[in-house]
């Protein structure tokens, strides 16, 4: 739903579809910067329009039929514009409930399928009850959503800087959950040994909603492998930088290290 622009370039569904940005009168500027006027993140589709899942949904399912997965990430993190006052469709609505129907709409066209939904965590925290802020949590009123939708999505629980200890909360709302790094190995090493913690340290019903880790990479393939394969030689590559492929192989080395029989166990 959200991200579907970038700074000054437009996806390619709202290129197609302009009637279906729930910000058509913001202008995208000249220069971007951010903050602006306008809080311009990511344009958004609008979850209300009549005709956005004639579009969404079979193009979930060419995806998925591509992929033969059982299973779709339909992202919905840091969905900024949403519920607009100046939208003829959402103004006024609640932000919770709208997040969740979209949230629903998708699952339950999965389910027609038997394919599981999987969605970023940070629409459904409070950012500011939490302290965690606008980006890894909502600031706009959508947490209420952690309610409304089905327990069997599947929450990807991003955190990069800090191991935030929240899986337990998504995990006691009945969720499963994954713990999701990106380029910093001490963190990602803390988040293993939390879920792992929390597991051990839980009641029966709540042991496997701790699904364990996801390790996310923001970057083409390419410098990814060749940063993973130690392509010291490629343009790529910067000593003692944080990268998504150093963090995977921290956190990738600490899981061997635990596995039961392995000598290096503490
Ligand atoms: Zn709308």
């Amino acid at each position: 739903m959200g991200h579907q622009s970038w700074q000054r370039s437009t996806g390619k569904l709202l290129q197609v579809y302009p009637e279906f940005d729930e910000t058509p009168w913001v202008k995208t500027p000249e220069t971007y910067t951010w903050p602006n006027p306008d809080g311009l993140y990511c344009r958004s589709y609008c979850p209300l329009h009549p005709r956005v899942h004639e579009v969404v949904l079979p193009l979930v399912d060419e995806i998925c039929d591509a992929f033969e997965a059982d299973a779709f990430h339909a992202g919905m993190d840091e969905v900024f514009y949403l519920g607009e006052a100046r939208c003829p469709r959402c103004g006024g609505k609640d932000k919770s409930e709208l997040f969740a129907g979209e949230v629903k709409r998708i699952h339950a066209h999965l389910q027609t399928r038997q394919r599981e939904l999987w969605i970023w965590g940070d629409r459904l925290l409070d950012g500011r009850t939490t302290g965690l802020g606008e980006w890894e949590a909502s600031f706009n009123d959508t947490h209420r959503a952690v309610d409304l939708i089905p327990q069997d999505v599947v929450i990807c629980d991003w955190h990069y800087e800090r191991p935030d200890p929240t899986p337990v909360y998504f995990a006691m709302k009945g969720f499963r959950v994954l713990t999701c790094p990106w380029r910093n190995p001490e963190a990602a090493v803390r988040q293993l040994h939390d879920q792992l913690r929390f597991r051990e340290q839980s009641a029966t019903a709540m042991k496997p909603r701790f699904r364990g880790m996801l390790q996310t990479v923001w970057s083409d393939p390419g410098p990814f492998l060749r940063d993973l394969r130690g392509h010291k030689e490629s343009a790529d590559y910067k000593q003692g930088e944080l990268t998504a492929a150093r963090c995977f192989l921290r956190l990738f080395d600490e899981i061997q290290r635990l596995k039961p029989g392995s000598d290096a166990k503490p």
